[in-house]
C-alpha cells in the first residue's frame, strides 16, 4: 500500500493491478495522500459552480435515470431562454464565477437556441460549463465559437458490454467520439462515471479511472449509482459512498491538477458526504440554483438532496461550512489552467 501510495504521488501514474489493489484497501491513507495532493496542487480553494437544470426533457434511455424518455409518470419542464437567462443572471449577481447548463437531450434547444443563451450568459463575466449530452461536432463547435468554456459528459462506464445493456439504443462509441470532439475543440472537458452499477466489477472501475488519465480530462465527476422506482433498475442496490470516495480520491492521485466535484449523489447517500469528499480529493462544489420548483422535477435519482442556492445569503452559508473544514471559496473562474 504505502509503496504503491508513494508511487502515485510521486509519479502520478499507476497500473490497473496497483489501482485495483487501492479500490480494495480499507481507504484511510488514500483517502489522506488524496487530500494533500488536492493542497499541493489545487489549493485550499473551492470553486462554486451554479447548476441550472434547465429541462428534464430527454430522448435517452438510460435505465438507471428518473428522467429516461419511457418514464411516463415524470412532470416534465423546459424553461425558456430568458428564464435560463434571467436565473443565470441572478447567480453572477451573488457570486457564482461558474454556470453550469445541465439538462435532458432535449431537441427544442437547437444549435442556434443553445448559442444565444450562451452568448447572453457570456455578458455576465463568468465562465459556461455545458452538460446537455451527445451533440454533433458542429453544435460543439458553435457553443464553444458562443463562448462556451466547459463540457461535462460522463462515459457513465467504460465496460462496452455493460454500456450496452444499459443504454438501449445507444453508442459507446459516439459517447467516445463527443468526449474526443470536446477535448478537440478545446474544451475544458469532464467525464466520470457511476459507481455500483448492477455487474460493475472492480476492474472496470480501474479501467474508467485509467480512461480518465488516458483523456487528459479536465474535470472528474462520480457519485454512487442510486435506484430510482420508475426505472427499469428499481429494485437493484445503491452504490457504496466508501468506493466512490475511493474511485475518486484515486483520480485525483493520478490526474493531480484537475477539477474535481464533490457531487450531490455523494450527499444524498451519506450526511455530510460533499465535505467529506472535499476532504478526500474534490475542489469544486455545484449549488443548485433551479430554484425548489424545478429541482424536485429534476429527479434523475431519489431524494436528490441539493443545497438551494436561489435563496440570498446562501454563498455566506456555504463559506461557512468551507470554513469549518479549513477551506474558502474561490474568487476566480477555476479553470484547470488558471487563466482566471
Ligand atoms: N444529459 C446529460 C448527459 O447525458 O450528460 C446530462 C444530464 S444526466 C441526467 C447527468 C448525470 O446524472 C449522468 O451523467 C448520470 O451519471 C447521472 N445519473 C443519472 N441517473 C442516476 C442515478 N440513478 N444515480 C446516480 N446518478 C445518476
Amino acid at each position: 500500500m504505502e509503496y504503491i501510495l508513494n508511487k502515485a504521488i510521486e509519479t502520478h501514474n499507476l497500473t490497473k493491478e496497483e489501482i485495483i489493489i487501492l479500490l480494495n484497501s480499507d481507504g484511510q491513507s488514500l483517502f489522506a495522500a488524496a487530500d494533500k495532493v488536492r493542497q499541493k496542487y489545487v489549493g485550499n480553494a473551492v470553486h462554486l459552480r451554479g447548476l441550472i437544470e434547465f429541462t428534464n426533457i430527454c430522448r435517452c434511455t438510460c435505465k438507471y435515470c428518473g428522467i429516461r424518455v419511457e418514464n411516463k409518470e415524470v412532470s416534465r419542464y423546459r424553461m425558456s431562454p430568458e428564464e435560463i437567462i434571467s436565473l443565470a443572471k441572478k447567480g453572477s449577481k451573488s457570486g457564482f464565477r461558474t454556470i453550469v447548463l445541465q439538462g435532458g437531450e432535449d431537441a427544442f434547444y437547437t444549435k442556434d437556441i443553445m448559442c444565444n443563451i450562451i452568448k447572453e450568459i457570456k455578458k455576465f463575466d463568468v465562465a459556461v460549463t455545458l452538460s446537455i449530452g451527445e451533440r454533433s461536432f458542429e453544435d460543439y463547435k458553435a457553443f464553444k465559437d458562443a463562448g462556451a468554456d466547459r463540457y461535462l459528459l460522463r462515459i457513465e462506464t467504460t465496460d462496452r458490454s455493460l454500456y450496452k445493456n444499459l443504454h438501449p439504443n445507444m453508442d459507446f462509441d459516439n459517447r467516445l467520439r463527443c468526449l474526443y470532439d470536446l477535448k478537440r475543440l478545446g474544451y475544458e472537458t469532464g467525464t466520470g462515471c457511476l459507481i455500483g452499477l448492477p455487474a460493475q466489477t472492480i476492474e472496470s472501475l480501474a479501467d474508467d479511472i485509467l480512461f480518465f488519465k488516458s483523456l487528459d480530462s479536465d474535470m472528474v465527476g462520480v457519485g454512487p449509482f442510486l435506484p430510482h422506482s420508475q426505472t427499469p433498475l428499481k429494485d437493484c442496490q445503491s452504490g457504496s459512498f466508501d468506493l466512490a470516495l475511493k474511485v475518486m480520491a484515486i483520480t485525483r492521485l493520478l490526474l493531480p491538477d484537475i477539477n474535481i466535484p464533490a457531487t450531490t449523489a455523494m450527499e444524498t447517500i451519506s450526511p455530510n458526504g460533499r465535505l467529506i469528499a472535499l476532504k478526500s480529493g474534490a475542489n469544486v462544489f455545484m449549488p443548485n440554483l433551479s430554484g425548489e420548483e424545478y429541482a424536485s422535477k429534476y429527479e434523475i435519482y431519489p431524494e436528490k438532496s441539493g443545497i438551494n442556492a436561489s435563496k440570498s445569503g446562501i454563498i455566506s452559508e456555504i463559506e461557512e461550512k468551507l470554513h469549518c473544514i479549513g477551506r474558502e471559496i474561490s474568487s476566480n473562474k477555476g479553470f484547470r489552467n488558471l487563466k482566471n
